[in-house]
């Protein structure tokens, strides 16, 4: 019952006992004067190690990384554990709340870490948030999905240029493995900057549990944790290996119109292959789009409302850096 678990303003991992721990983390003070408290599960092992974070629904409605954490702390054996994982199965409490993407200043806290001590109430949110979990954990793996009206394979984000960032990315099973420097105010983007290897995992849709995308997510922290020397096991092996991507990009409308996209998701398109179409509210076609190049469809837009400049597709540019 949540009402038994344990309010505490920091963590301190050296004073706790080896096993699993429930608490919710003071992050701020809510509008009542009491404080806004986030869940932080914290698994301690039994020896000495590193200290993996474990994050998700930094946007407030994306939820298959919510099971994939409890089911790790569910499931995790703290006796035979190497270090401790400090998993935070919702961030963006006040946003989940509400069932949306953005903080309630409907700024997306991914564009402003690691935040300002004293700014504005976004800022500061993520500022309390990064210095009491992020800043002191080795390793960090953030979970994500797609955002409303899109649908995404599932793939991750990560810097491949540092060797331990690739092969957590690799490790991970997705389907596509897509490189990015992290330097526009992610959460990825600030534990990098604090040299913390950290990959983004966008695990399927929003708003919705995907039962087969939560136990790939699973999988994928296992394979790290074995990885990383915190576990023993064996690493499972995907069945069919990532497609790595050297960058990728959204195409875009240029005008208005009711949307249809053609590709699926994760399918391979040639330059010049129709992509999507675009007719007016009488039917009539208005425009065609085509890949511009050769690449593998990452995500796509799934909403067929959109004016000029609506998402078609994700595209992934396919190639090792
Ligand atoms: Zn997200």
């Amino acid at each position: 019952m949540s009402n038994e678990i344990p309010k505490i303003h920091h963590i301190n991992l050296e004073r706790l006992q080896a096993g699993i721990h429930s608490f919710w983390l003071k992050i701020v003070d809510g509008p009542t004067s009491t404080p806004l408290c986030i869940p932080t599960i914290i698994a301690k092992g039994s020896f000495q190690g590193k200290t993996m974070g474990i994050t998700a629904a930094v946007h407030g409605n994306e939820l298959n990384g919510i099971p994939v954490i409890q089911r790790l702390f569910k499931e995790i054996d703290f006796s035979q554990l190497h270090g401790a994982i400090i998993g935070v199965p919702v961030v963006n409490i006040p946003a989940f709340h509400r069932k949306k993407r953005r903080f309630i200043d409907n700024v997306d806290l991914n564009h402003i870490f690691p935040g300002v001590e004293n700014g504005n109430v976004s800022e500061s949110y993520v500022f309390q948030f990064f210095n009491k979990v992020i800043k002191d954990v080795d390793y960090l793996i953030d979970l994500h999905t797609a955002s409303t009206g899109r649908i995404n394979s599932y793939y991750i984000r990560a810097d491949l240029s540092d060797s331990i960032t690739k092969n957590l990315a690799l490790l991970q099973n997705g389907q596509i493995v897509v490189h990015k420097t992290a330097s526009d105010g992610t959460l990825r983007g600030a534990a990098n900057e604090k040299n913390i290897p950290a990959i983004t995992l966008e695990v399927g849709n929003p708003h919705t549990f995907q039962k087969g995308m939560i136990r790939s997510g699973l999988t994928g922290l296992y394979n790290a944790l074995v990885y990383l020397k915190m576990i023993t096991g064996e690493i499972d092996q995907p069945e069919t290996p990532a497609v790595v991507c050297k960058k990728s990009y959204w195409i875009y409308t240029n005008t208005g119109g009711l949307l249809s996209v053609f590709p699926s998701i994760t399918q391979c398109v040639k330059k010049g292959d129709l992509i999507a179409e675009q007719r007016d509210l009488f039917g009539t076609l208005v425009q065609k789009y085509f890949a511009p190049e050769d690449g593998i469809v990452i995500g796509k837009s799934v909403n067929p409302v959109n004016q000029t400049g609506g998402r078609i597709i994700h595209l992934g540019i396919i190639g090792s850096i």
